[in-house]
């Protein structure tokens, strides 16, 4: 008999779970909180198209997103467009796509600058065995440059920005963090002195609408607006979920049965972030709970400007100087056409902080007040009425932490509860999170879920 899954979570990887497990024949229910689908990289409507809450492109090695992109008849989509990345410093904006860039950041001696190419080009070409992965995940990238980069390529490149994305956990970061990305994204550019970023043509939601329609089409259910409430455990086995009480929950006791406000499904994927998860499962053993709870997530703010003029010529800046209150502007039209949006520039202030910063709580105009005298010093003619309109989003678990030696700490995808599976971006390692990786995991989960059905190896059978 064909089995009834239950997904939690709406974004890449519980929609690519339900699809993938779609195609195998699998009966599937996906069921996502928010009103719409797209999780973190959900998009939102602007000047006659749809823009990602938060800025997203992907790099060349994200192959598992572009080929599914290919799948679903998308594949004329993807844009490959050559990235302006910069930093900002002492009232100075610098280029920082090349290594020549590199040799002009005058922020550290010339000599630090030539040390911190050479072992940005050793970590690259010289250091992609994925046997490093023991070897730098013991270490923190604050010692490893310390010692073979040199305190200047620390002190004044890698600790500010680590200190953006990672807060107070900056010099704790294991050093398979920084030699991983270098791997992937120097690694797989098309030419040393160029970087080119991939983004759909129409955002990320055609890819969204794309796997919903899949999905609808193979029969799956999707039901939105439909926060899972509980988990429910019987005899050490996940059988079941109660769900919020609306619309989409009656259907779906409807058409399943069920009592006492549950319904039964014969396996659940969970993909929620960790402390979500916990919030939604008890019975969770403490060693399970411990590896779950070894990453910290990161919350993160976004402020949107849409703008009569362009800030830089830059599309990625970054911000090293911490008396600045955030870590970042990304202004999407210096990476998509202005035409796109009407010929209106648009603009992410960006911050990565603890959910107890006060930049968490204030009010979209409170941080628009608190950035425009840092705004115009990245550009002094900066004005607030450039601004014709603005949003504010913030994303509770936008980046997972892992401390060193995760390798060991990794949850499982089987959790110790039968029939619940668990697909979050905390597993996703060594690389860093990202859409790609999500639909990986989805894939994965399929994958290993379906070898379970056929194997009668785990859970229901
Ligand atoms: C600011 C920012 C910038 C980023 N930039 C990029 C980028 O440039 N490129 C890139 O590839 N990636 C980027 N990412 C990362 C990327 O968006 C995520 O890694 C990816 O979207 C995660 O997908 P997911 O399905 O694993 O998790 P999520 O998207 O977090 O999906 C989990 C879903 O579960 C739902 N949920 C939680 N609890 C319940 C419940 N009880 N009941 C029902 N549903 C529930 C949530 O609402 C959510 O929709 C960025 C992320 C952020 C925050």
């Amino acid at each position: 008999m064909t089995q009834r899954i239950g997904i939690i979570g709406g974004g890449f990887a519980g929609m690519t779970a339900a699809y993938e497990l779609g195609k195998l024949g699998y009966q599937t229910w996906l069921f996502e909180s928010a009103p719409e689908l797209g999780g973190l990289a959900g998009t939102f409507p602007i000047e006659g198209t749809r823009l990602e809450r938060g800025y997203h492109h992907w790099f060349t090695s994200d192959t598992h997103i572009v080929a599914q992109m290919e799948e679903l008849g998308l594949g004329d989509r993807v844009q490959w467009i050559p990235s302006k990345t910069g930093w900002f410093e002492r009232g100075k904006i610098y280029n920082m796509v090349s290594p020549i860039d590199l040799l002009r950041l005058d922020t550290i001696p010339f000599i630090d600058r030539v040390r911190l190419g050479m072992v940005v080009a050793y970590l690259t070409y010289l250091q992609s065995n994925p046997k490093n992965l023991s070897k730098y995940e013991k270490i923190t990238a604050a010692n490893w440059w310390r010692k073979y980069g040199g305190n200047a390529a620390w002190d004044k490149v890698w600790l500010p920005m680590f200190r953006g994305k990672f807060g107070t956990e900056a010099e704790n970061i294991s050093m398979l963090f920084i030699w991983y990305k270098i791997v992937l994204r120097i690694g797989s550019r098309r030419g040393v002195s160029k970087e080119e970023l991939g983004y759909p043509h129409g955002s990320f939601q055609v890819l969204i609408d794309a796997l919903e329609s899949a999905i609808r089409k193979q029969g799956g259910k999707i039901c939105l607006s439909t926060p899972v409430k509980r988990v429910v455990v019987e005899n050490g086995s996940a059988v079941g979920l109660q769900l919020a009480d609306n619309e989409a929950a009656q259907m779906a006791q409807r058409e399943l049965g069920g009592t006492d406000g549950t319904v039964r499904f014969d396996r659940i994927i969970c993909t929620a972030p960790s402390f979500a998860t916990l919030k939604i499962v008890s019975d969770l053993p403490a060693d399970y709970v411990a590896r779950m709870t070894a990453a910290k997530y990161m919350a993160a703010v976004l402020v949107i400007l849409k703008m009569k003029q362009s800030m830089s010529p830059i599309y990625w800046l970054n911000i090293p100087d911490r008396s600045i209150p955030f870590v970042a502007t990304i202004e999407h039209t210096n990476f998509i056409s202005p035409e796109v949006y009407n010929n209106k520039r648009i603009m992410y202030v960006s911050n990565y902080l603890d959910q107890s910063s006060p930049y968490f709580q204030m009010s979209r105009d409170e941080l628009f007040k608190a950035y425009v005298p840092h705004l115009k010093k990245i550009n002094p003619n900066f004005s607030p009425d450039w601004v014709e309109e603005m949003w504010h989003f913030r994303e509770a678990a936008a980046q997972p932490i892992v401390p060193l030696n995760y390798s060991k700490m990794i949850p499982p995808y089987h959790t110790p509860l039968r029939n619940l599976y668990l697909a979050n971006t905390t597993q996703i390692y060594p690389e860093d999170r990202g859409t790609n990786y999500s639909v990986r995991l989805g894939q994965d989960i399929a994958k290993m879920l379906d070898e379970d059905v056929k194997s009668r190896t785990w859970g229901n059978n």
